[in-house]
């Protein structure tokens, strides 16, 4: 993550932008397969993994919130989180760009290496993980600013503000945004819908070029159409970004996501935990573990 080798040339976008050098320099081996119990990968699948979770588990003070989760996320797919109220999802995904920092209690168990790097090894640049694993919420957050510094927020605050306009325009447009807006960039955010805004929290969190996008719920507060839109970009997205949604919206799971990992609250302690990952037709169509089934044919949670 900090390490000055990774930001090399060839893993560099032409601007000085440097990109993920773990695109280059992964260390899953090919072949490689996850070994949790309840995991489901073609045997013929070779893919590359983006951040591989060993046994990681969150405290909140005494209280555990997730415990033994082990898993890898694939890159270029869309990993979709889902569960009912309370199992740990968001935690689990907070996790993943160290978001939970900012609470005094959180304390990380396990492991969670990001393109092979230990994500919270000591002297690790949180700046630097967050524009590579971008974040995007629920609620829709611009900032009370035009359009424009919206996008250009985070560019600016790493010094990317060579080309600029361009950059701005790059995102807007990978947010299926431009055209809606293009002639009032330097209009308040706020005045946009619920669903431009969404869309605009989008372009901010691509603007400087990350890896991965964590995506919070994205659509639960907006309207059927506007979350058609949101996933719509997000099957866009995937060619790019490798991206993990949380959902509790089982139709829009099946609809946008590759792969699915069904957290739950284990029977005997009430923990969040990881109870089945595998791809989408196997966790809507044939989940192993009884608690899937119940859960995404709507028999519980
Ligand atoms: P989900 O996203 O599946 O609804 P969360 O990750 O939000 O679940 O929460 C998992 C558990 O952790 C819940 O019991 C919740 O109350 C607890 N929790 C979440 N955030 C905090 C926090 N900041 N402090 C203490 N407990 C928390």
């Amino acid at each position: 993550m900090n390490n000055s080798r990774d930001r090399t040339s060839a893993d560099g976008g032409g601007d000085g932008v440097p990109t993920v050098a773990g695109r280059v320099r992964l260390r899953t081996e090919p072949g490689a397969q996850v070994r949790t119990v309840h995991e489901t990968v073609a045997p013929d699948t070779v893919r590359q993994s983006v951040f591989d979770i060993n046994d990681m588990g969150v405290q909140y003070g005494s209280k555990t919130a997730l415990a033994h989760t082990t898993m890898k996320i694939y890159r270029h797919l869309v990993t979709a989180i889902i569960g009912p109220s309370g199992c740990g999802k968001s935690t689990f995904l907070r996790s993943l760009n160290r978001m939970n920092d900012s609470i005094d209690s959180f304390r990380l168990l396990g492991q969670v290496l990001y393109n092979g790097h230990d994500l919270y090894a000591p002297g690790v640049n949180r700046v630097e993980v967050r524009r590579r694993i971008g974040m995007v919420f629920q609620k829709p957050n611009p900032f009370p600013k035009s359009i424009y510094d919206n996008v250009a927020w985070a560019p600016r605050n790493i010094g990317l503000t060579a080309d600029l306009d361009a950059r701005v325009e790059r995102a807007l447009r990978s947010a299926a945004l431009w055209d809606e807006v293009k002639d009032r960039l330097r209009t308040s955010a706020m005045a946009l819908s619920g669903g431009q805004q969404q869309r605009l929290c989008i372009a901010r969190a691509i603007a400087v070029e990350p890896d991965v996008l964590l995506l919070d719920e994205p659509a639960s507060a907006l309207d059927p159409v506007s979350t058609a839109a949101i996933e719509d970009l997000i099957g866009t997205l995937k060619n790019r970004y490798t991206i993990v949604i949380v959902t509790h919206n089982m139709q829009q799971a099946a609809r946008v996501a590759d792969r699915a990992a069904f957290f739950s609250l284990d029977r005997t302690d009430l923990v969040g935990t990881l109870i089945e990952y595998g791809d989408i037709k196997t966790i809507f169509g044939n989940p192993r573990d009884q608690r899937t089934r119940d859960y995404v044919t709507g028999q519980f949670g």
